[in-house]
């Protein structure tokens, strides 16, 4: 008899262990959207179509023994999982792929690629039209964001507000953030793009705050 998987989530994790084993056992991938969505590039997808193209891949394909359900496992339980359709599907594995949720624009929320394109490109269009543009938080999230923008539209000014006195807050090597003040010193030109991080308490005086800029110069392609 062979054995059965259900994977819960087509994420990351999920398709690889579902590609992984799709020859050796039956298995069933869950997940709500259409496609593998390729997070990483979320936040360039914001200024280039062409990359927010690239980042969906239909489901349709990926197995070849397998079957993907598109539906939200809603209870799992050591037989299987049942989804917000109704449908019972029995295994005797449960892998619980069901990763990370961020706001969009980090991550898609929700589950149609055609959606999710049209979404993004309303944001594009209005980072477009924008003369300036105020993130808040200075996490890699932000960070990258701000790198993203101001490496399309150099002349967007880019102000990142963050409570933390420090870029990069939180468990990140002190190497790293070395590295990326580096960058900021570096790109502290008045002709370049002008990033800020300072605090986001109004009270404190303008002058107070810490301003950044970020080095564009090794853009990834
Ligand atoms: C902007 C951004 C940039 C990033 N850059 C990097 C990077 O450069 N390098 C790096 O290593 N990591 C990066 N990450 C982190 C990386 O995206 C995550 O670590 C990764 O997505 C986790 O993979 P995963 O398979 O665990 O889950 P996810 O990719 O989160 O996939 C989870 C899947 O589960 C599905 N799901 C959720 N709930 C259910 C349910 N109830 N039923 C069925 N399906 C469900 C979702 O629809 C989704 O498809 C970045 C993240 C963001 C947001």
């Amino acid at each position: 008899m062979t054995v059965s998987v259900v994977i819960i989530g087509g994420g990351y994790g999920g398709i690889s262990l579902a590609k992984a084993l799709d020859d050796a056992v039956d298995v069933v991938l869950v997940d709500p959207k259409d496609s593998f969505v390729h997070s990483v590039a979320a936040l360039r997808s914001l200024v280039s179509k062409e990359w927010a193209e690239r980042m969906f891949f239909r489901y349709d394909g990926l197995l070849t023994r397998g079957r993907v359900v598109r539906d939200r496992a809603v209870k799992v339980d050591a037989q299987g999982a049942t989804t917000a359709g109704g449908q019972r599907i029995g295994a005797d594995y449960v892998v619980l792929a069901s990763g990370s949720s961020y706001p969009y624009p980090a991550k898609m929320d929700v589950d149609d690629t055609a959606e999710a394109l049209t979404k993004q490109a309303v944001t594009r269009e209005q980072l477009a039209s924008a003369s300036r543009v105020l993130l808040v938080g200075a996490g890699p999230v932000g960070l990258e964001l701000a790198g993203e923008i101001t490496d399309v539209w150099p002349d967007k000014e880019v102000t990142i507000v963050d409570v933390a006195d420090e870029v990069l807050s939180g468990a990140y090597s002190p190497e790293l953030r070395d590295r990326l003040r580096r960058q900021l010193r570096r790109a502290r030109c008045p002709a370049g793009p002008r990033c800020s991080a300072g605090r986001g308490d109004h009270r404190r005086p303008r002058r107070e705050r810490s301003h950044l800029g970020l080095d564009h110069s090794r853009r990834r392609d």
